[in-house]
Protein backbone atom coordinates (compact mmCIF):
# COMPACT_ATOMS: atom_id res chain seq x y z
CA UNK A 1 0.00 0.00 0.00
CA UNK A 2 1.23 3.51 -0.71
CA UNK A 3 1.95 5.45 2.11
CA UNK A 4 1.18 9.47 2.23
CA UNK A 5 4.03 11.69 3.31
CA UNK A 6 3.01 12.46 7.13
CA UNK A 7 4.67 14.02 10.02
CA UNK A 8 6.44 11.50 11.89
CA UNK A 9 3.67 12.37 15.10
CA UNK A 10 1.21 13.75 13.94
CA UNK A 11 -2.19 12.89 12.84
CA UNK A 12 -2.64 10.56 10.20
CA UNK A 13 -3.98 11.99 6.93
CA UNK A 14 -7.31 11.21 5.62
CA UNK A 15 -7.72 7.99 3.87
CA UNK A 16 -8.87 9.35 0.72
CA UNK A 17 -5.37 10.91 -0.18
CA UNK A 18 -3.67 7.30 0.84
CA UNK A 19 -5.62 5.83 -2.06
CA UNK A 20 -4.22 5.33 -5.70
CA UNK A 21 -7.05 6.44 -7.05
CA UNK A 22 -8.06 9.79 -8.01
CA UNK A 23 -10.64 11.48 -6.01
CA UNK A 24 -13.22 13.30 -7.69
CA UNK A 25 -12.52 16.16 -8.36
CA UNK A 26 -14.79 18.64 -6.98
CA UNK A 27 -17.99 19.99 -8.82
CA UNK A 28 -17.56 23.35 -10.87
CA UNK A 29 -19.57 26.39 -9.64
CA UNK A 30 -19.98 28.60 -12.23
CA UNK A 31 -19.34 32.85 -11.96
CA UNK A 32 -23.22 33.65 -11.71
CA UNK A 33 -23.54 34.51 -8.20
CA UNK A 34 -20.30 37.26 -9.03
CA UNK A 35 -22.15 38.88 -11.73
CA UNK A 36 -25.43 39.17 -10.07
CA UNK A 37 -24.08 40.45 -7.13
CA UNK A 38 -22.49 43.13 -9.28
CA UNK A 39 -25.58 43.67 -11.31
CA UNK A 40 -27.43 44.48 -7.64
CA UNK A 41 -24.71 46.77 -7.02
CA UNK A 42 -25.46 48.80 -10.47
CA UNK A 43 -28.58 48.46 -9.54
CA UNK A 44 -28.60 49.67 -6.04
CA UNK A 45 -26.18 52.73 -7.11
CA UNK A 46 -28.80 54.10 -9.29
CA UNK A 47 -31.93 53.29 -6.90
CA UNK A 48 -30.12 55.46 -4.49
CA UNK A 49 -30.51 58.70 -6.50
CA UNK A 50 -33.76 57.62 -7.44
CA UNK A 51 -34.82 60.21 -4.89
CA UNK A 52 -33.37 62.95 -5.75
CA UNK A 53 -34.77 62.34 -9.18
CA UNK A 54 -38.33 61.89 -8.29
CA UNK A 55 -38.15 65.15 -6.02
CA UNK A 56 -36.70 67.20 -8.56
CA UNK A 57 -39.41 68.90 -10.82
CA UNK A 58 -38.42 68.95 -14.15
CA UNK A 59 -37.02 72.30 -15.63
CA UNK A 60 -36.17 73.19 -12.02
CA UNK A 61 -32.55 73.25 -12.56
CA UNK A 62 -31.67 76.24 -14.10
CA UNK A 63 -28.37 78.12 -13.09
CA UNK A 64 -25.07 77.41 -11.81
CA UNK A 65 -25.79 77.80 -8.05
CA UNK A 66 -29.20 75.36 -8.87
CA UNK A 67 -27.00 72.63 -10.50
CA UNK A 68 -23.95 72.61 -7.93
CA UNK A 69 -26.78 72.31 -5.49
CA UNK A 70 -27.95 69.45 -7.34
CA UNK A 71 -24.72 67.85 -7.79
CA UNK A 72 -23.94 67.93 -4.26
CA UNK A 73 -26.95 66.55 -3.31
CA UNK A 74 -26.49 63.50 -5.99
CA UNK A 75 -23.01 62.76 -4.71
CA UNK A 76 -24.22 63.06 -1.11
CA UNK A 77 -26.77 60.16 -1.77
CA UNK A 78 -23.79 57.96 -3.65
CA UNK A 79 -21.45 58.87 -0.92
CA UNK A 80 -24.17 57.49 1.44
CA UNK A 81 -25.33 54.62 -0.49
CA UNK A 82 -21.23 53.30 -1.36
CA UNK A 83 -20.61 53.79 2.30
CA UNK A 84 -22.90 51.14 3.07
CA UNK A 85 -22.07 48.80 0.73
CA UNK A 86 -18.10 49.42 1.84
CA UNK A 87 -19.69 47.94 5.59
CA UNK A 88 -21.94 45.09 3.67
CA UNK A 89 -18.38 44.43 1.55
CA UNK A 90 -16.59 43.77 5.08
CA UNK A 91 -19.58 41.94 6.97
CA UNK A 92 -18.56 38.52 5.97
CA UNK A 93 -21.72 37.55 4.84
CA UNK A 94 -21.95 33.84 3.70
CA UNK A 95 -23.48 34.61 0.59
CA UNK A 96 -20.82 37.27 -0.32
CA UNK A 97 -17.76 34.39 0.00
CA UNK A 98 -19.17 32.12 -1.84
CA UNK A 99 -20.09 33.86 -4.58
CA UNK A 100 -17.06 36.88 -4.76
CA UNK A 101 -14.60 35.48 -2.16
CA UNK A 102 -12.86 37.20 0.34
CA UNK A 103 -9.39 38.03 -1.48
CA UNK A 104 -11.88 39.85 -4.38
CA UNK A 105 -13.80 41.31 -1.72
CA UNK A 106 -11.16 42.99 -0.35
CA UNK A 107 -10.21 44.16 -3.93
CA UNK A 108 -13.58 45.70 -4.64
CA UNK A 109 -13.65 47.08 -0.93
CA UNK A 110 -10.14 48.99 -2.00
CA UNK A 111 -11.51 50.29 -5.32
CA UNK A 112 -14.83 51.41 -4.02
CA UNK A 113 -13.26 53.04 -1.08
CA UNK A 114 -11.43 55.87 -3.65
CA UNK A 115 -14.89 56.37 -4.80
CA UNK A 116 -16.10 56.82 -1.97
CA UNK A 117 -13.52 59.09 -0.87
CA UNK A 118 -14.26 60.92 -3.92
CA UNK A 119 -17.89 61.03 -3.83
CA UNK A 120 -17.75 62.70 -0.09
CA UNK A 121 -15.16 65.25 -0.90
CA UNK A 122 -17.48 66.06 -4.06
CA UNK A 123 -20.39 66.71 -1.99
CA UNK A 124 -18.75 68.54 1.03
CA UNK A 125 -17.44 71.24 -1.85
CA UNK A 126 -20.40 71.21 -3.74
CA UNK A 127 -22.79 71.97 -1.17
CA UNK A 128 -20.78 74.19 0.58
CA UNK A 129 -20.11 76.69 -3.15
CA UNK A 130 -24.12 75.58 -4.17
CA UNK A 131 -25.28 76.87 -0.42
CA UNK A 132 -22.84 80.10 -0.31
CA UNK A 133 -23.78 80.92 -3.93
CA UNK A 134 -28.01 81.20 -2.53
CA UNK A 135 -26.74 83.10 0.53
CA UNK A 136 -24.42 85.62 -1.48
CA UNK A 137 -21.33 84.18 1.15
CA UNK A 138 -18.02 82.77 0.83
CA UNK A 139 -18.10 79.14 1.04
CA UNK A 140 -15.57 79.34 3.85
CA UNK A 141 -17.87 81.55 5.72
CA UNK A 142 -20.76 79.47 4.85
CA UNK A 143 -19.00 76.28 6.29
CA UNK A 144 -18.98 78.03 9.90
CA UNK A 145 -22.36 78.74 9.20
CA UNK A 146 -23.23 75.25 8.99
CA UNK A 147 -21.09 74.04 11.54
CA UNK A 148 -23.19 76.05 14.12
CA UNK A 149 -26.38 76.64 12.75
CA UNK A 150 -27.45 72.72 11.13
CA UNK A 151 -28.40 70.17 12.91
CA UNK A 152 -26.00 66.85 13.46
CA UNK A 153 -23.37 69.26 10.70
CA UNK A 154 -20.80 68.93 13.65
CA UNK A 155 -20.57 64.89 13.34
CA UNK A 156 -21.35 65.17 9.42
CA UNK A 157 -17.75 67.25 9.05
CA UNK A 158 -15.78 64.82 11.77
CA UNK A 159 -16.89 61.99 9.32
CA UNK A 160 -15.85 63.21 6.21
CA UNK A 161 -12.57 64.28 8.20
CA UNK A 162 -12.14 60.67 9.41
CA UNK A 163 -12.57 59.44 6.19
CA UNK A 164 -10.01 61.40 4.57
CA UNK A 165 -7.79 60.30 7.24
CA UNK A 166 -8.79 56.44 6.28
CA UNK A 167 -8.09 57.42 3.11
CA UNK A 168 -4.65 58.50 3.89
CA UNK A 169 -3.56 55.92 5.41
CA UNK A 170 -4.69 53.45 3.30
CA UNK A 171 -2.84 54.72 0.32
CA UNK A 172 -0.38 51.88 -1.03
CA UNK A 173 3.00 53.43 0.10
CA UNK A 174 1.15 54.86 3.31
CA UNK A 175 -0.08 51.66 4.17
CA UNK A 176 3.38 50.02 3.24
CA UNK A 177 5.36 51.68 6.16
CA UNK A 178 3.00 51.13 9.00
CA UNK A 179 2.76 48.92 11.28
CA UNK A 180 -0.63 46.44 10.01
CA UNK A 181 -2.34 46.34 13.40
CA UNK A 182 -1.61 50.46 13.28
CA UNK A 183 -3.34 50.60 9.94
CA UNK A 184 -5.92 48.14 10.93
CA UNK A 185 -7.14 49.87 13.97
CA UNK A 186 -6.85 53.25 12.03
CA UNK A 187 -8.88 51.53 9.57
CA UNK A 188 -12.00 50.15 12.00
CA UNK A 189 -12.89 54.25 12.65
CA UNK A 190 -14.56 53.88 9.34
CA UNK A 191 -17.45 52.31 10.89
CA UNK A 192 -17.23 55.64 13.28
CA UNK A 193 -18.01 57.51 9.98
CA UNK A 194 -21.27 55.15 9.78
CA UNK A 195 -22.33 56.56 12.83
CA UNK A 196 -21.57 60.20 12.70
CA UNK A 197 -22.96 60.64 9.62
CA UNK A 198 -26.11 58.66 10.15
CA UNK A 199 -28.37 61.67 11.48
CA UNK A 200 -26.95 64.01 9.10
CA UNK A 201 -28.48 62.65 6.31
CA UNK A 202 -32.07 62.67 7.73
CA UNK A 203 -32.03 66.02 9.34
CA UNK A 204 -30.19 67.77 6.61
CA UNK A 205 -30.69 65.56 3.16
CA UNK A 206 -33.65 67.46 1.04
CA UNK A 207 -34.92 63.95 -0.21
CA UNK A 208 -34.59 61.84 3.05
CA UNK A 209 -35.62 64.81 5.63
CA UNK A 210 -39.55 64.37 4.84
CA UNK A 211 -41.21 60.90 5.84
CA UNK A 212 -41.75 58.90 3.16
CA UNK A 213 -40.68 55.81 1.21
CA UNK A 214 -37.44 57.40 0.21
CA UNK A 215 -36.79 58.43 3.99
CA UNK A 216 -38.25 54.44 4.85
CA UNK A 217 -36.13 52.65 2.40
CA UNK A 218 -33.04 54.09 3.20
CA UNK A 219 -33.67 53.52 7.00
CA UNK A 220 -34.18 49.62 5.83
CA UNK A 221 -30.93 49.89 3.97
CA UNK A 222 -29.18 50.59 7.05
CA UNK A 223 -30.60 47.93 9.31
CA UNK A 224 -30.21 44.91 6.45
CA UNK A 225 -26.62 46.15 6.37
CA UNK A 226 -25.73 45.96 10.21
CA UNK A 227 -27.87 42.97 10.60
CA UNK A 228 -25.97 41.74 7.48
CA UNK A 229 -22.51 42.81 9.45
CA UNK A 230 -24.19 40.95 12.70
CA UNK A 231 -24.73 38.03 11.29
CA UNK A 232 -21.06 37.48 9.44
CA UNK A 233 -19.17 38.98 12.10
CA UNK A 234 -20.76 37.60 14.90
CA UNK A 235 -23.32 35.16 14.88
CA UNK A 236 -21.31 32.61 11.97
CA UNK A 237 -18.34 33.06 13.75
CA UNK A 238 -19.80 32.24 17.24
CA UNK A 239 -21.57 29.11 15.56
CA UNK A 240 -18.67 27.88 13.85
CA UNK A 241 -16.61 27.79 16.20
CA UNK A 242 -18.56 26.22 19.17
CA UNK A 243 -19.78 23.49 16.72
CA UNK A 244 -16.11 22.80 15.62
CA UNK A 245 -14.22 23.77 18.65
CA UNK A 246 -10.32 23.60 17.07
CA UNK A 247 -7.26 23.24 18.88
CA UNK A 248 -3.74 23.07 18.05
CA UNK A 249 -2.78 19.08 17.66
CA UNK A 250 0.84 19.38 16.36
CA UNK A 251 3.53 21.51 14.99
CA UNK A 252 5.77 19.85 12.28
CA UNK A 253 9.09 21.63 11.05
CA UNK A 254 8.92 22.06 7.19
CA UNK A 255 11.95 24.08 6.52
CA UNK A 256 14.30 26.24 8.51
CA UNK A 257 11.44 29.18 8.54
CA UNK A 258 7.98 27.26 8.13
CA UNK A 259 5.54 25.45 10.32
CA UNK A 260 2.90 23.11 10.00
CA UNK A 261 0.40 23.64 12.23
CA UNK A 262 -2.28 20.84 12.66
CA UNK A 263 -5.52 21.48 14.54
CA UNK A 264 -8.17 19.06 15.36
CA UNK A 265 -12.05 19.28 16.44
CA UNK A 266 -15.28 18.30 16.27
CA UNK A 267 -17.43 17.37 13.39
CA UNK A 268 -14.74 18.20 10.93
CA UNK A 269 -16.68 16.16 8.13
CA UNK A 270 -19.36 18.28 7.96
CA UNK A 271 -16.99 21.51 7.32
CA UNK A 272 -17.41 22.72 3.92
CA UNK A 273 -14.13 23.69 3.21
CA UNK A 274 -12.13 23.78 0.17
CA UNK A 275 -8.44 23.30 -0.81
CA UNK A 276 -7.31 27.30 -1.67
CA UNK A 277 -9.82 28.68 0.53
CA UNK A 278 -8.26 30.33 4.05
CA UNK A 279 -9.53 31.28 7.34
CA UNK A 280 -8.65 34.05 9.78
CA UNK A 281 -7.05 32.37 12.69
CA UNK A 282 -6.86 33.53 16.22
CA UNK A 283 -4.58 31.50 18.33
CA UNK A 284 -5.88 31.71 21.74
CA UNK A 285 -2.48 31.87 23.48
CA UNK A 286 -0.34 34.42 25.52
CA UNK A 287 0.58 37.18 22.96
CA UNK A 288 -1.28 35.93 20.05
CA UNK A 289 -5.27 36.17 21.09
CA UNK A 290 -5.16 39.66 20.22
CA UNK A 291 -4.58 39.43 16.29
CA UNK A 292 -6.20 37.22 13.74
CA UNK A 293 -3.96 36.51 11.23
CA UNK A 294 -5.10 35.25 7.67
CA UNK A 295 -3.93 31.28 6.76
CA UNK A 296 -4.43 29.47 3.91
CA UNK A 297 -5.13 25.54 4.77
CA UNK A 298 -2.44 23.39 3.02
CA UNK A 299 -4.45 20.32 2.50
CA UNK A 300 -7.50 19.22 1.67
CA UNK A 301 -10.36 19.15 4.31
CA UNK A 302 -10.72 16.13 5.72
CA UNK A 303 -12.62 14.31 8.70
CA UNK A 304 -10.02 14.33 10.63
CA UNK A 305 -7.53 17.32 11.08
CA UNK A 306 -7.00 20.83 9.30
CA UNK A 307 -3.89 21.89 8.50
CA UNK A 308 -1.92 25.04 8.44
CA UNK A 309 1.50 25.72 6.95
CA UNK A 310 3.13 29.03 8.01
CA UNK A 311 5.80 30.54 7.06
CA UNK A 312 7.83 33.02 9.42
CA UNK A 313 8.22 36.68 8.25
CA UNK A 314 7.52 38.66 11.32
CA UNK A 315 6.29 38.28 15.57
CA UNK A 316 3.40 36.64 15.39
CA UNK A 317 3.70 34.04 12.40
CA UNK A 318 7.71 33.70 14.82
CA UNK A 319 4.97 33.04 17.71
CA UNK A 320 3.24 30.44 16.24
CA UNK A 321 6.41 28.22 15.77
CA UNK A 322 5.98 27.73 19.37
CA UNK A 323 2.42 27.33 19.77
CA UNK A 324 1.71 24.47 22.33
CA UNK A 325 -0.68 21.31 21.70
CA UNK A 326 -3.95 22.05 22.75
CA UNK A 327 -4.24 25.74 22.18
CA UNK A 328 -7.53 26.78 21.35
CA UNK A 329 -8.05 28.40 18.29
CA UNK A 330 -10.95 30.76 17.16
CA UNK A 331 -11.15 30.78 13.07
CA UNK A 332 -13.81 32.88 11.05
CA UNK A 333 -13.83 31.57 7.41
CA UNK A 334 -13.44 30.13 5.05
CA UNK A 335 -13.24 32.20 2.75
CA UNK A 336 -11.92 32.63 -1.07
CA UNK A 337 -12.79 31.19 -4.20
CA UNK A 338 -9.37 30.87 -5.82
CA UNK A 339 -10.11 26.80 -5.29
CA UNK A 340 -10.95 24.12 -8.15
CA UNK A 341 -14.44 24.47 -7.66
CA UNK A 342 -14.23 27.94 -9.81
CA UNK A 343 -12.44 26.39 -12.30
CA UNK A 344 -13.71 27.18 -16.02
CA UNK A 345 -11.77 23.99 -17.49
CA UNK A 346 -10.94 20.78 -16.88
CA UNK A 347 -7.17 20.82 -16.93
CA UNK A 348 -4.84 23.41 -14.75
CA UNK A 349 -1.46 25.02 -14.34
CA UNK A 350 -0.80 25.55 -11.04
CA UNK A 351 2.17 28.67 -10.09
CA UNK A 352 3.31 28.86 -7.02
CA UNK A 353 6.44 30.88 -5.45
CA UNK A 354 7.52 30.37 -2.12
CA UNK A 355 4.74 29.90 0.76
CA UNK A 356 2.08 30.47 -1.97
CA UNK A 357 2.82 26.70 -2.09
CA UNK A 358 0.05 26.35 0.52
CA UNK A 359 -3.45 26.84 -0.68
CA UNK A 360 -2.46 25.40 -3.96
CA UNK A 361 -0.86 22.68 -2.64
CA UNK A 362 -4.12 21.85 -0.70
CA UNK A 363 -6.15 22.30 -4.05
CA UNK A 364 -3.97 19.67 -5.88
CA UNK A 365 -6.51 17.13 -4.05
CA UNK A 366 -9.56 18.37 -5.66
CA UNK A 367 -8.67 18.90 -8.56
CA UNK A 368 -8.89 16.81 -11.87
CA UNK A 369 -5.92 14.69 -12.49
CA UNK A 370 -3.37 15.66 -14.97
CA UNK A 371 -2.65 18.99 -13.41
CA UNK A 372 0.97 20.67 -14.03
CA UNK A 373 2.40 22.79 -11.27
CA UNK A 374 5.70 25.45 -11.84
CA UNK A 375 6.81 25.81 -7.84
CA UNK A 376 9.55 29.00 -7.38
CA UNK A 377 11.68 28.89 -4.54
CA UNK A 378 14.70 30.35 -4.15
CA UNK A 379 16.80 27.23 -2.94
CA UNK A 380 15.92 23.48 -2.40
CA UNK A 381 15.34 24.01 1.06
CA UNK A 382 12.67 26.97 0.68
CA UNK A 383 10.87 24.42 -1.08
CA UNK A 384 7.85 23.48 0.85
CA UNK A 385 6.04 20.26 1.06
CA UNK A 386 8.18 18.83 -1.50
CA UNK A 387 7.42 15.19 -0.19
CA UNK A 388 3.61 15.05 -0.42
CA UNK A 389 3.65 17.02 -3.87
CA UNK A 390 6.00 13.96 -5.10
CA UNK A 391 3.90 11.92 -3.93
CA UNK A 392 0.96 13.78 -6.02
CA UNK A 393 3.01 13.59 -8.97
CA UNK A 394 3.47 9.85 -8.38
CA UNK A 395 -0.32 9.09 -7.69
CA UNK A 396 -2.31 11.57 -9.57
CA UNK A 397 -0.47 12.39 -12.31
CA UNK A 398 0.91 15.97 -11.76
CA UNK A 399 3.65 16.88 -13.29
CA UNK A 400 5.66 19.30 -11.41
CA UNK A 401 8.72 21.64 -11.98
CA UNK A 402 10.58 22.58 -9.08
CA UNK A 403 12.08 26.25 -10.52
CA UNK A 404 15.23 27.30 -8.17
CA UNK A 405 16.99 30.46 -7.97
CA UNK A 406 16.67 34.27 -7.25
CA UNK A 407 14.15 36.40 -9.96
CA UNK A 408 17.32 37.23 -12.22
CA UNK A 409 19.23 33.68 -13.06
CA UNK A 410 19.11 32.87 -16.32
CA UNK A 411 16.96 29.62 -15.58
CA UNK A 412 13.50 31.13 -13.54
CA UNK A 413 13.78 34.08 -16.35
CA UNK A 414 13.42 31.37 -19.29
CA UNK A 415 10.44 30.02 -17.90
CA UNK A 416 8.80 32.98 -16.79
CA UNK A 417 8.16 33.84 -20.35
CA UNK A 418 5.65 33.13 -22.65
CA UNK A 419 7.85 30.92 -24.87
CA UNK A 420 9.10 29.40 -21.28
CA UNK A 421 5.39 28.28 -20.42
CA UNK A 422 4.18 27.16 -23.31
CA UNK A 423 7.49 24.97 -23.46
CA UNK A 424 6.69 23.63 -20.14
CA UNK A 425 2.30 23.39 -20.84
CA UNK A 426 2.10 23.33 -24.52
CA UNK A 427 -1.74 23.21 -24.18
CA UNK A 428 -1.37 26.17 -21.45
CA UNK A 429 -4.02 29.01 -23.29
CA UNK A 430 -6.56 26.03 -22.37
CA UNK A 431 -6.11 25.57 -19.18
CA UNK A 432 -7.12 27.64 -15.85
CA UNK A 433 -4.39 28.84 -14.49
CA UNK A 434 -3.74 29.58 -10.27
CA UNK A 435 -1.29 31.74 -9.40
CA UNK A 436 -0.12 32.36 -5.77
CA UNK A 437 3.06 34.40 -4.14
CA UNK A 438 4.00 37.71 -3.69
CA UNK A 439 2.33 40.12 -5.51
CA UNK A 440 4.78 41.76 -7.51
CA UNK A 441 5.74 38.04 -9.10
CA UNK A 442 1.77 37.32 -9.10
CA UNK A 443 1.28 40.72 -11.35
CA UNK A 444 4.33 39.43 -13.83
CA UNK A 445 2.96 35.88 -14.49
CA UNK A 446 -0.46 37.60 -15.19
CA UNK A 447 1.29 39.44 -17.80
CA UNK A 448 3.87 36.88 -19.61
CA UNK A 449 0.14 34.48 -18.87
CA UNK A 450 -1.78 36.91 -21.01
CA UNK A 451 0.50 37.33 -23.58
CA UNK A 452 0.80 33.24 -23.42
CA UNK A 453 -2.55 33.66 -24.87
CA UNK A 454 -4.70 32.92 -21.46
CA UNK A 455 -7.81 34.23 -21.48
CA UNK A 456 -8.65 36.75 -18.54
CA UNK A 457 -11.30 34.72 -16.80
CA UNK A 458 -9.01 31.65 -16.63
CA UNK A 459 -6.40 33.25 -14.42
CA UNK A 460 -7.12 32.77 -10.75
CA UNK A 461 -4.63 35.24 -8.60
CA UNK A 462 -4.25 34.76 -4.84
CA UNK A 463 -1.81 37.46 -3.64
CA UNK A 464 -1.74 37.06 0.26
CA UNK A 465 -3.21 40.43 0.61
CA UNK A 466 -6.37 41.40 1.82
C1 LIG B 1 -5.70 35.27 2.09
C2 LIG B 1 -4.32 35.06 2.70
C3 LIG B 1 -3.83 33.79 2.86
C4 LIG B 1 -2.57 33.61 3.42
N1 LIG B 1 -2.08 32.33 3.55
C5 LIG B 1 -0.85 32.14 4.04
C6 LIG B 1 -0.32 30.81 4.18
O1 LIG B 1 -0.98 29.82 3.88
N2 LIG B 1 0.94 30.67 4.68
C7 LIG B 1 1.70 31.78 5.03
O2 LIG B 1 2.84 31.59 5.46
N3 LIG B 1 1.23 33.04 4.91
C8 LIG B 1 -0.03 33.24 4.44
N4 LIG B 1 -0.52 34.52 4.34
C9 LIG B 1 0.32 35.65 4.78
C10 LIG B 1 0.21 35.82 6.31
O3 LIG B 1 -1.10 36.23 6.65
C11 LIG B 1 1.20 36.87 6.79
O4 LIG B 1 2.49 36.47 6.44
C12 LIG B 1 1.14 37.03 8.31
O5 LIG B 1 -0.09 37.60 8.68
C13 LIG B 1 2.30 37.92 8.74
O6 LIG B 1 2.19 38.26 10.11
P1 LIG B 1 3.50 38.65 10.98
O7 LIG B 1 3.07 39.42 12.16
O8 LIG B 1 4.34 37.46 11.22
O9 LIG B 1 4.35 39.56 10.01
P2 LIG B 1 4.35 41.12 9.80
O10 LIG B 1 5.74 41.52 9.51
O11 LIG B 1 3.62 41.83 10.90
O12 LIG B 1 3.46 41.27 8.49
C14 LIG B 1 3.96 40.97 7.21
C15 LIG B 1 2.85 41.33 6.22
O13 LIG B 1 1.74 40.42 6.42
C16 LIG B 1 0.50 41.12 6.32
N5 LIG B 1 -0.22 40.99 7.60
C17 LIG B 1 0.28 41.12 8.83
N6 LIG B 1 -0.67 40.92 9.76
C18 LIG B 1 -1.80 40.66 9.09
C19 LIG B 1 -3.14 40.40 9.48
N7 LIG B 1 -3.51 40.34 10.78
N8 LIG B 1 -4.07 40.21 8.51
C20 LIG B 1 -3.74 40.29 7.20
N9 LIG B 1 -2.49 40.52 6.77
C21 LIG B 1 -1.52 40.72 7.69
C22 LIG B 1 0.81 42.56 6.02
O14 LIG B 1 0.73 42.75 4.62
C23 LIG B 1 2.23 42.73 6.46
O15 LIG B 1 2.90 43.71 5.71
C24 LIG B 1 -1.79 34.72 3.80
C25 LIG B 1 -2.30 36.00 3.64
C26 LIG B 1 -3.56 36.18 3.10
C27 LIG B 1 -4.09 37.56 2.94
Amino acid sequence: MTTYPRPASGPRPPLRAGSHEPAPAVPRRGAGGRRLLVVLFLGGLVASVLPWWLDTPTGSLTGGIAMTTAAGQITGLVAGYLLLVQVLMMSRLPVLELWAGGERIARWHRDVAATLLVAVLAHTALILVGYAGLEGRSPLRQAGVMLREYQDMVSAFAAAGLLVLVGLVSVRAVRRVLPYELWHATHLAAYAVLLLGYAHQFSNGSQLFRPGPARTGWIALYVLVIAAWLWGRVIKPLRFNLRHRLRVSDLVTESPDAVSIYLTGVRLDRLELLGGQFFRWRFLTRGCWWQSHPFSVSAAGNDRWLRLTVKVVGRHTQDLRNLDPGVRVWAAGPSGTCTAAHRTRERALLIAAGSGITPLRAMLEELPPNAALIYRARTSADVLLREELDWLARNRGLRVWYVLGSRGDPGPRQVMTPDGIRQLVPDVARRDVYLCGPPGLVEQCRRVLRQAGVRRRQIHLATFEL
